[in-house]
């Protein structure tokens, strides 16, 4: 582990060093089962646990009733980009709303625009998506097939604080690919909310949706098998072959939170931390870095700021990994710097990497 460093990757990102130290034990062979997670069927009773497990720790730490269905899918948060619609609006006679607060939502709208109408009903575009909406920013429709936003947007940095508003008894989607995990959520407020796992809870491959049990009968039976929400779930998530070892390892960052971090309380609190570091050092210098977001809309997750000029941007980037600060390069369409401090990055990380802000400031501001 010596040659780990602090890894700000928005994803695939960091996953908390006593899971990783557990999978390896367990790599060559799982205890009782006399092979690797890999190697085991998904129908046999070993997986089968395991995968129950890493349910009841998620149903556990968000608190979801069984009202909700929670579902382990492949495809990314991009295939529900698609299945949304795909289930909730196509045939309904309905528009969809959306809330368009960065790349992501961007993407969703243009594959929702395949299978029904669209109505962008509030688009921070014009100010290169640096804000979220707060009440009475648009208009709800009581009519909308539901409205759909994404909580934290992973490339401009910018996340809501709370659940916008929707029309009466109008479903909310959201796309809490970048925040799942990291804090507290009212399950009872969504129709359908879902999350990639590759950011705060676990490795790419496996993506879940919670989805509230009477949107599942609106899917047509002529959707493609795979596209149908309730085929997963009246199968349990095993529909065909899920991905059995990110699962396995999706469980086990769950039992992390549970039981190391206990519970998504402490976990705010730790990511608040981490992030007032971040934002604390960025407006100590404000006429060096130049946050993207609104103060009131920052991420806690991915924090987002530029530099007076290239060379510094450039020299920023070497210099921080010269230190172990690694992966902060910005996404390509925003440029800048993006340090994602999700659940797995520790406390020092940040700490290293605010310390680190302040004196490249000191030496070249
Ligand atoms: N939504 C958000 C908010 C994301 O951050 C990402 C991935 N970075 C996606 C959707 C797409 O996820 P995937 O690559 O798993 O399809």
């Amino acid at each position: 582990t010596a040659e780990r460093v602090f890894n700000f990757s928005a994803g695939p990102a960091a996953l908390p060093l006593p899971v990783l130290q557990e999978v390896q034990d367990e790599l060559l062979c799982y205890p009782g089962a006399g092979a690797s997670v890999m190697e085991l069927s998904h129908r046999g009773k070993v997986f089968i646990d395991i995968m129950e497990q890493a349910e009841a720790s998620i149903r556990s730490l968000l608190n979801i009733s069984d009202d909700y269905a929670v579902l382990m899918l492949q495809g990314g948060a991009a295939l529900q980009f698609s299945m949304i619609p795909a289930n909730l609006l196509r045939d309904s006679g309905k528009s969809a709303q959306y809330l368009l607060t960065g790349a992501w939502g961007k993407k969703a709208i243009g594959e929702a625009k395949k299978e029904g109408t669209v109505d962008i009903a509030y688009s921070a575009a014009e100010s290169n998506f640096d804000r979220v909406p707060t009440a009475g920013d648009y208009q709800t429709d009581d009519n909308a097939a539901y409205l759909y936003y994404c909580s934290n947007e992973t490339i401009q940095g910018v996340q809501f604080q709370s659940e916008p508003q929707t029309g009466a008894d109008v479903p909310l989607i959201s796309d809490a690919s970048s925040d799942f995990l990291s804090r507290p959520l009212d399950i009872n407020k969504y129709g359908l909310l879902y999350a990639c796992a590759q950011k705060n809870a676990g490795p790419a491959g496996v993506t879940v949706v919670i989805i509230r049990r009477d949107l599942l009968e609106r899917g047509s039976e002529s959707l493609p098998g795979y596209l149908n929400y309730k085929n997963h779930a009246s199968n349990g998530s095993m529909w065909n072959t899920p991905p059995t070892f990110p699962i396995y390892v999706l469980g086990k960052v769950a039992k992390w939170l549970q039981n190391d971090i206990g519970g998504l309380e402490t976990m705010e609190a730790q990511n608040r931390a981490k992030s007032a570091l971040l934002y604390g050092t960025i407006d100590k210098h404000p006429e060096f870095y130049l946050g993207h977001a609104q103060t009131d809309c920052r991420s806690m997750m991915n924090v987002t700021f530029n530099l007076p000029n290239e060379e510094l941007l450039g020299q920023f980037v070497a210099e921080a990994s010269k230190q172990n600060l690694q992966n902060l390069k910005g996404h390509r369409s925003v440029g800048g710097i993006r340090a994602s401090i999700y659940n797995a990055m520790p406390h020092e990380g940040a700490q290293a990497l605010a310390s680190f802000m302040d004196d490249f400031a000191n030496k070249n501001g």
